[in-house]
């Protein structure tokens, strides 16, 4: 029976050919493909004979569609196996897919008629991946595979495909489709043994394909329905319509169907026990024609019927006999159905394995794609980052080159002089310090201090900016004179520092050049002139400082401006005739506030020294130190717990050690160098034994800061003037009478000399001392001299017992008024007055 399906199919397929020529060549074509439709393939050939010797002139479509038919005729013809090597050519050609279904709808046909079933099978799954593309050949696919389906027993699948393609040709308007479409998922339901549906699928089969006028499938539907009504044991029923059917089947000339049809009638016949004699003729022939076909299902169901009749009739040696028959041919009609199951399954799993491994390669192309889109980000993210890496590190460069400008900017104006663009005074200061100890062990080195004649004259007569002028050019000139090879700098006002590492001659040659250079200046078209003077001075060995060099220089410019203006004067010449400093010890004191109580004598000495010592308060240190900054701090041989007799001791032997060394010597003290303070009186007397020149300037000491502050007159009561301790440990009583000063009340009692706080044991023994002579509520005085200008002295009364819990600093001195007036009286402006 599958054999007229598959013929059917083969004929329709061309059902949804176009129908319109549009040229001659066209128009040939489609005659072809109509009389193979017709099944006049042997005229279709004729025809395709005719066209051979202008295939050139066919466009490629239209001689895939003359292949295609020629290979149909040739299957037709029944060289199936040279049909089937040409369709699967014609299959690796290029051509529009309903076209190509159309191929694959015969090719399949025609591989399961041959029983090809691996080929069937593998080019129904290459077809069926072109669906749903063209309906009508898509729909005729379906049909195919699902009767290919229901051949190897997968009926569920069968029945579903057939339902997909009539769904397919149900959307369209196609009869002859949808007649075929029914008369599949008629056949898949019989399969499947559903015979009410499929005898319900016949009869929609039969009125469709009335209406389509295709009598062959209208046949096909009445042996159906007569098939199913046999299944269901409707003998006469049956009987009828297969007789109907058989008879329009020969009418239409499809032997196979007439065969089928002649099975079940006959097998009606037997059932009903009627017309067995007829039911023998019908079988004995039909077994003749299918043992001829090899068709042993069908031999198998014929035998089987033939053993039913035998039975009917009582023989049941001949029932035997075609029962074994029966088997033996469903035995081998079972085989090749197995056969066909094989190659589908094989086909199946081919395919699945296929699917897996397209799954695979699918999964591994997306893996590549995902990898490289994550390289691709993070290259992006690579390049972004870099970029703003980029940026970033151009904006900080931008920001570093601004701030180093700026910084050197700053720097620079720290450092010079914005008019003259010269160094600044500090910075000749600076750089001058560095240059002179260097200089000290390689080579000469010369100061000059020049400045402007008459300067304000030329402010005065020509005004500030021509001024201004005069000095920028002479800030240019002097640093092309000096070109370099030394320090020049503006010290202030009109007057210029030079710092050379040259001798004195060298000095003043470059001083002649540049008084040569000095020429007329115009500022607002007024001309004016102007000369130097300029003092010069060569460090020698008495020169212990910059300070002094540049101070000797500047003594030197006095005399040139002194000597008339517009010279050059060299301290050194003038040296010859002046006294060599005398090796020997100056002590000086620093006062109590140094800025404003060392004498002019006392800084003298400090910057002619060739050693200075310094044991004063840091303030003090610190001014000492900005004009001699070599000058040695004695207040490190001080420390807490250290016995200040042994720190009295080595500040004697160090500076002993330079006035020994034949070095002229000036130490600093603080306050008067003479008062409470046994090292400066032991180190001159030391010298002047020694027969060294020795001598001490005195200073403002605290006691001569007390008497102002305080608004004393030491002379109106007399003064009784002592260190505490002493006052404590000796057997001395005060003049209560006069003013009684004792000193350093806070170390009273510290027999050690060790320490520089007030302990309460020492201030309790002294008020108790203190109390033999005074009443405890005598008023007493805690004095502190100030030793900065920002501070105030303090004199702070308070009655003598108090004295232990009060405040004091190392340096605090009691003053008790005499004892015979009240306080106000004995003090301030009562005791002044009266003077
Ligand atoms: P001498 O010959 O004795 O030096 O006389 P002098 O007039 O030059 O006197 P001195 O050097 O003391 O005067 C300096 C003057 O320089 C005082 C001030 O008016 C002037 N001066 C200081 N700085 C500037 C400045 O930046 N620009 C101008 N135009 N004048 C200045
Ligand atoms: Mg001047």
């Amino acid at each position: 029976m599958y054999r007229l399906i598959q013929i059917a199919l083969l004929s329709l397929a061309f059902a949804s050919a176009p129908v319109l020529a549009t040229d001659a060549l066209e128009a040939q074509v489609q005659e072809i493909e109509r009389l193979a439709v017709t099944a006049h393939w042997r005229e279709s050939n004729a025809k395709i004979e005719d066209l051979s010797s202008r295939l050139d002139a066919l466009t490629p479509e239209q001689r895939h569609r003359v292949a295609f038919v020629r290979l149909r005729n040739l299957g037709l013809a029944g060289d199936e196996r040279a049909a089937l090597k040409g369709l699967a050519d014609l299959l690796q050609q290029d051509m529009p897919t309903a076209l190509r279904i159309r191929v694959y709808v015969t090719a399949i046909s025609i591989a399961a008629n041959v029983e090809d079933w691996p080929l069937a099978f593998t080019w129904l799954g290459e077809g069926l991946s072109y669906l749903p593309e063209a309906p009508a050949e898509s729909a005729k696919l379906l049909g195919v595979a699902s009767y290919l389906h229901t051949l190897v027993g997968e009926t569920g699948k069968a029945r579903e495909l057939a339902l997909r393609a009539l769904d397919l040709v149900e959307s369209g308007n196609d009869p002859r489709a949808l007649c075929l479409a029914l008369g599949d998922v008629a056949l898949a339901e019989d399969h499947a043994r559903n015979f009410r549906e499929a005898e319900a699928w016949r009869h929609r089969q039969i009125d469709a394909c009335t209406r389509a006028g295709d009598l062959v499938f209208v046949a096909n539907g009445k042996y159906g329905v007569g098939k199913m009504a046999a299944s269901q044991r409707r003998h006469a029923e049956a009987l009828e319509w297969a007789r109907q059917a058989l008879a329009e089947f020969e009418a239409a000339g499809f032997a196979a169907g007439a065969w089928s049809a002649r099975l079940v009638v006959a097998e009606s016949l037997i059932e009903s026990n009627r017309g067995l004699d007829e039911a023998h003729a019908l079988l004995t022939d039909t077994l003749q024609y299918y043992r001829a076909q090899e068709s042993d299902l069908a031999v198998a169901e014929t035998e089987r019927l033939l053993a039913r009749l035998a039975e009917r009739r009582g023989d049941l040696a001949a029932a035997l006999a075609h029962f074994k028959e029966a088997m033996s041919a469903s035995e081998a009609g079972g085989r090749v159905a197995h056969e066909r199951r094989l190659a589908y399954l094989q086909v199946e799993f081919d395919t699945r394995l296929k699917e897996q491994q397209i799954a695979l390669l699918e999964a591994e192309n997306e893996l590549a794609a995902l990898q490289a889109t994550a390289t691709q980000r993070r290259q992006l993210l690579l390049g972004v980052g870099m970029l703003g890496l980029l940026v970033t590190a151009l904006l900080l460069s931008g920001l570093l080159r601004h701030s180093f400008r700026e910084r050197r900017r700053y720097r620079w104006q720290s450092e010079h002089d914005s008019l003259t663009r010269l160094y600044n005074y500090q910075q000749v200061r600076k750089l001058g310090e560095a240059a002179f100890a260097r200089a000290r062990d390689t080579g000469p080195f010369t100061a000059i201090v020049a400045d402007i004649d008459l300067f304000k004259q030329v402010n005065d007569r020509h005004g500030h900016a021509a001024g201004d002028e005069a000095l920028r050019s002479l800030g240019t000139w002097i640093s092309e004179a000096v070109d370099g090879r030394g320090i020049a700098g503006r010290s202030g006002g009109d007057e210029f520092t030079m710092l050379l590492e040259t001798d004195a001659a060298e000095a003043e040659a470059l001083l002649q050049r540049l008084r040569g250079r000095i020429e007329p200046i115009t500022v607002f078209g007024r001309t004016f002139s102007f000369n130097i003077s300029s003092g010069v001075c060569q460090a020698d060995g008495h020169t212990a400082t910059l300070e002094q060099l540049i101070h000797e220089a500047d003594q030197a410019l006095y005399r040139a401006k002194h000597e008339g203006r517009d010279r050059v004067v060299c301290a050194n010449d003038h040296a010859a005739v002046a006294p060599e400093p005398a090796a020997g010890l100056v002590v000086v004191g620093s006062g109590i506030e140094f800025g404003r109580h060392v004498s002019e004598r006392a800084l003298s000495e400090i910057r002619e020294a060739q050693v200075v010592f310094c044991l004063a308060d840091p303030f003090a240190l610190a001014m000492i130190s900005s004009f001699r900054p070599d000058a040695v701090n004695l207040g490190v041989h001080y420390a807490v717990g250290k016995d200040r007799r042994q720190t009295y001791r080595e500040i004697d032997a160090a500076i002993m050690a330079e006035v020994r060394a034949g070095k002229r010597v000036c130490a600093v003290f603080y306050g008067h160098p003479g008062v409470f303070a046994d090292v400066p009186h032991r180190v001159v007397r030391k010298a002047r034994e020694e027969g060294i020149q020795a001598r001490m300037e005195p200073g403002i000491s605290a006691e001569a800061c007390l008497y102002a502050d305080l608004g004393i007159d030491p002379g109106q009561h007399g003064v009784q003037s002592m260190e505490t301790t002493h006052f404590l440990v000796h057997d001395r009583r005060p003049d209560t009478a006069g003013l009684v000063l004792l000193w350093q009340v806070a170390l009273a009692g510290d027999l050690s000399c060790t320490r520089f706080h007030a302990e309460h044991e020492g201030l309790q023994a002294l008020v108790d001392k203190l109390l033999r002579w005074y009443p405890p509520e005598h008023e007493v005085i805690l004095y502190e001299a100030a030793r900065l200008p920002i501070e105030t002295p303090r004199a702070e009364r308070l009655p003598l017992r108090d004295l232990p819990t009060a405040h004091y600093e190392e340096y605090t001195t009691l003053v008790i008024p005499p004892l015979d007036s009240p306080t106000e009286e004995r003090l301030g402006g009562k005791m002044s007055g009266s003077t």
